[in-house]
């Protein structure tokens, strides 16, 4: 018998695509798509451009739907491992950064109890970018010092409502569309406050994106009545008011914070 060496592993990349645009590609990412042999993409990931980008790859949709999962998460892993197992490079284009809300840990521990080498290319975030395309910084001097982003995909427990309700900071949350009034009741019940801005951006970077403003209050009927849908990125906070003036205005929030930074 003649002693085969076994083929070559190849490899799996971890990209982190972002929020769903082109333009907010790392290099990395360009780079690995490039190489490609296959490609694993989510539904968030930016897929306009990806037959120009990984021209040499076969292009999977492994996209995950709200309530229906074509594809199951082992049965994503078990794909991207057998493809690299095969000698393929692979990337698993995911929406976002792969650390945030992504189950990219789960996907590199899969890789790595199959022994096949695993990069993971970090990618913007739409907890950050999503808010800035609507106008809204997460921090400004003055106004808040302080972001927390949370998963709506579960309901928070009492102790984290009273946590974030102390922190007092910006509130992000990702997937919150459907919790969204287990959300309000909680944080309103620990004391947040009723006239609290709240914005929800949808569909970010599409030529769809919508923002709608309201408070904590009269967030559940805005909701409704504007029949907001995921994806979408809610920001709960006084920074909303930068963009969108309440009250208070934008103009009168920016000369306060700038008081404020005079005398820190
Ligand atoms: N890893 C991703 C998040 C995955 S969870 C990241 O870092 O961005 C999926 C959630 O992200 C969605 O339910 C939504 O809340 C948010 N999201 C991702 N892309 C979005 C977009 N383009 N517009 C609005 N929300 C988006």
């Amino acid at each position: 018998m003649i002693a085969r060496n076994p083929p070559p592993v190849g490899h799996v990349t971890l990209v982190g695509g972002g929020p769903g645009s082109t333009e907010l590609l790392t290099l990395a990412a360009v780079a690995a798509l490039s190489q490609a042999e296959v490609v694993l993409y989510d539904r968030l990931a930016p897929t306009e451009d990806l037959a120009l980008l990984a021209p040499a790859a076969v292009l999977i949709d492994v996209g995950k739907r709200a309530g229906s999962h074509p594809i199951s998460q082992s049965g994503i892993e078990d794909l991207m491992v057998g493809h690299a197992l095969a000698g393929r490079r692979v990337v698993r284009l995911k929406g976002g950064d792969p650390y945030v809300f992504g189950r990219g840990s789960e996907e590199v521990l899969a890789c790595q109890r199959s022994g096949v080498p695993v990069t993971v290319v970090s990618g913007v975030t739409s907890a950050i970018a999503v808010p800035a395309a609507a106008g809204i910084p997460l921090t400004h001097r003055g106004v808040s010092h302080a972001f927390t982003v949370i998963s709506g995909h579960a309901p928070l427990t009492e102790n984290e409502l009273a946590g974030i309700t102390l922190l007092g900071s910006t509130l992000v949350v990702l997937m919150g569309v459907g919790t969204l009034p287990t959300l309000t009741q909680g944080l309103l019940r620990h004391g947040m406050r009723a006239e609290l801005p709240v914005a929800i951006i949808e569909r970010g970077f599409s030529t769809t994106q919508r923002t709608t403003v309201s408070t904590l209050a009269a967030v559940l009927v805005d909701a409704a009545a504007a029949g907001v849908q995921s994806p979408a990125v809610l920001v709960l906070g006084e920074v909303v008011r930068l963009a969108y003036s309440g009250e208070l205005g934008a103009e009168d929030l920016l000369a306060r914070a700038n008081e404020f930074a005079a005398v820190a």
